[in-house]
């Protein structure tokens, strides 16, 4: 009894390891099917790396470009500047210093539109009509004239620039 005892004991024994082998095996496929699972997501996530470093990389090429055409332009710009300011200089020279004065004195309130066209016999500064006596003196161009209404200087305006 004793010695068939020990039989069925180890037979039992046998049957569960080869249910814990059995296990094992499946565990192992599992972790393997894991693992390739794992590594086709890792190659797949290394093209999309690939693919945005290179798009990034396109772009930061596109910037660089932008960039240096707007340094360009900006150099460009204070070149034309500078040009601006040396003929100002030069006709600033030329114009007689009352002229310059009386001018100067009507720009501190005036600003940009210190010297205005006249346009329908009426001051495009303050936009009131002038008379006849000061818009024949317009045209005529013989002397300085000024807006009776806000004191700006008026100029007659070309017909070409009318028309545009
Ligand atoms: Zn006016």
């Amino acid at each position: 009894m004793a010695k068939k005892s020990a039989i069925v004991k180890t037979a039992r024994e046998v049957k569960a390891l080869q249910l814990e082998e059995e296990i094992a095996k499946e565990q192992i496929d599992f972790a393997n099917e894991e693992i390739e699972r794992l590594d086709k997501f890792i190659q797949s996530q290394g093209e999309i790396i690939k693919e945005d470093k290179e798009k990034l990389e396109i772009a930061s090429k596109k910037v660089e470009e932008i960039n240096e055409s707007i340094s360009q332009e900006l150099a460009d710009i204070e070149k034309e500047k500078e040009e601006v300011y040396t003929s100002k200089q030069n006709l600033v020279s030329k114009v007689d210093k009352k002229i310059l004065t009386f001018y100067e004195r009507i720009k501190r309130w005036a600003g940009n539109t210190t010297v205005v066209p006249v346009k329908k016999q009426a001051c495009y500064g303050c936009f009131m009509k002038i008379n006849d006596k000061v818009y024949s003196a317009v045209i005529k161009q013989e002397e300085i004239v000024t807006c009776p209404h806000c004191g700006r200087i008026l100029y007659k305006e070309k017909e070409q620039e009318a028309q545009a």
